[in-house]
């Protein structure tokens, strides 16, 4: 059965003091690293900052740790109402009450990787129609959800991401696997093109200082 809905989707812009920063990418592309050196970046400008990550270290962010880590198994659908979940406990409990207080909240992802995850996700059959429509669900799961200043989009080749991963030595996830980061990074593109008005794309094959001033100078 099919239904033609047409909604415009609200997302809601920051009208705090203080600024919302997100960094997107597939794992290993180098957010956690550009994170840490933008929060030091603000600090010597004397600015507040809190620097933060989602999944949170929650009781929700706990439950999703869980099933990526393929402890517990949960439809698609399900772990991403758990990420929606956990980030509108993000939102109010951690990263408003930093922007009422005029702090710099940078943020290890966002809202904008329940999109390309989600479509790695849920549109199974790689269909370009399905595509949109998925990222569209993926969105109306946010309806009403403050969305970041600037959003970073570290775009990195799958198999220089995964390199990086191994090195790592961390738990392996279920998107850590050639196909998945393959996919994930896929729909990274994708994302970013259609919502280019607001998703800003860095190089991430460069040096770590190279990265990190495609960021700054588009602060
Ligand atoms: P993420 O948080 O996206 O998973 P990390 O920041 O943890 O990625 O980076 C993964 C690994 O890659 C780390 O060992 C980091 O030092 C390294 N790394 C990050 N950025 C770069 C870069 N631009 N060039 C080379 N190595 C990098």
């Amino acid at each position: 059965m099919k239904y033609n809905i047409n909604f415009d989707l609200e997302l809601v812009q920051n009208q705090f003091q203080g600024k919302y920063y997100a960094l997107e990418g597939i794992d290993g592309s180098g957010k956690s690293t550009q994170v840490e050196k933008l929060a030091k970046f603000f600090q010597k400008e004397n600015k507040k900052v809190l620097l933060t990550k989602e999944p949170t270290e929650g009781e929700i962010g706990q439950l999703i740790k869980r099933v990526v880590t393929k402890e517990i198994k949960l439809p698609a659908t399900a772990l991403q109402y758990l990420f929606s979940a956990d980030r509108a406990v993000h939102l109010q409990d951690v990263v408003i009450p930093a922007l009422k207080e005029g702090k710099i909240v940078i943020s290890d992802r966002s809202l904008w990787s329940a999109v390309a995850y989600g479509i790695t996700d849920l549109n199974l059959q790689e269909n370009e129609k399905e595509r949109l429509l998925i990222a569209y669900n993926v969105l109306a799961m946010y309806g009403g959800y403050l969305v970041p200043d600037k959003t970073f989009v570290i775009d990195v080749p799958f198999k220089i991401a995964m390199e990086r991963v191994k090195e790592r030595k961390k738990e392996i996830t279920i998107y850590e696997n050639e196909d998945k980061l393959s996919k994930v990074q896929k729909e990274y593109e994708w994302m970013t093109q259609k919502f280019n008005e607001i998703l800003v794309i860095v190089d991430g094959t460069q040096s770590i200082e190279n990265v990190f001033s495609q960021i700054t100078s588009n602060l």
